[in-house]
């Protein structure tokens, strides 16, 4: 690793203060994509801002319409919340499904989306359920928000503080993991958010998350199981990697979208 300075963030104003007078600063939440990368040199920041004594960042409030759930919340806070799990138990399935114990307790919510890696599994359920990013500078809505393999909406003084997701939509997640990693090969995301309104949202298979809309489209008319096997495909941007091909990801986003959809059925 090359040289690098270390400060502890009390607030969100210092991180904020830090981060845009230091030019060559970065925050670091569970520094478990953060650190590796250093490690490898494959990035050589000059100060590291940590914020993991932010007390508003690992908060999960809960009010009649929204759950919001600080950015420092690690994906076993997220998974173990007696709140996610009651109101969004997808979403805390998602969580406990991440990687290994160790990536769990480390690991962060905003940590994930802000470096929006093609195969993590939260921006499929924060597009899937239309969530919304509540930052130091605005609030951004999921669909804004990635925009292309590892590269989002956020500015260089931006710091993710809450997700917030709205309550009473049934949703479902399921993902075929890589074996040694856990990320997943194929993800998908759908929310029931009307009675014939689905959203569906894939990840692991595009440079980044993508809502599958023409199956979307399809449910609209017809809510059956088998739209899932019938339904046009975008397959122009599909990433392979040595271990996938894209009909193997085109038959594991059918699959998996057809049990998640008889499991919110
Ligand atoms: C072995 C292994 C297996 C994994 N498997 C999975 C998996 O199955 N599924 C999955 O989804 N993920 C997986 N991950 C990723 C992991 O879950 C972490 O979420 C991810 O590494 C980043 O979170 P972090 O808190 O460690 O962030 P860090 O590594 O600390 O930071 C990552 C990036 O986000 C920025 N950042 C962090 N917090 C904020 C914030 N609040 N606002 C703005 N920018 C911020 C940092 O500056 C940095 O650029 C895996 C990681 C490892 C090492």
């Amino acid at each position: 690793v090359y040289d690098f300075k270390y400060v502890k963030a009390n607030s969100i104003k210092e991180a904020e203060y830090i981060l845009s007078h230091e030019p060559d600063s970065i925050l670091l939440a569970g520094g478990m994509t953060l650190l590796p990368v250093m490690k490898q040199r494959l990035l050589a920041p000059k100060m590291l801002i940590d914020i993991s004594s932010i007390n508003r960042l690992i908060e999960i409030d809960q009010s009649e319409d929204f759950i919001e759930i600080g950015s420092m919340c690690t994906h076993f806070t997220v998974a173990s919340s007696k709140n996610v799990r009651h109101h969004l138990p997808a979403l805390a399935f998602l969580a406990n499904n991440i990687a290994d114990a160790h990536v769990r307790y480390k690991g962060t919510i905003g940590g994930s989306l802000a470096n929006n890696d093609p195969s993590a599994d939260y921006p499929a359920a924060l597009v899937g359920m239309g969530g919304v990013i509540v930052t130091n500078l605005r609030e951004i809505k999921a669909e804004d928000f990635f925009l292309g393999m590892f590269t989002t909406a956020l500015e260089k003084n931006e710091i993710i503080v809450k997700l917030r997701f709205s309550l009473g939509i049934s949703s479902s997640y399921q993902k075929f993991k890589h074996p040694s990693s856990g990320y997943a090969f194929c993800g998908v995301w759908i929310s029931k958010l009307a009675i014939d309104e689905y959203r569906v949202a894939i990840t692991g298979v595009y440079p980044c998350v993508q809502r599958w809309k023409e199956v979307e489209k399809n449910l609209r008319s017809n809510q059956n199981q088998e739209i899932f096997m019938s339904s046009k495909i975008d397959r122009a941007d599909i990433f392979t990697t040595h271990d996938s091909t894209i009909l193997y990801k085109e038959q594991l986003m059918r699959i998996l979208g057809q049990k998640a959809f008889m499991e919110i059925m």
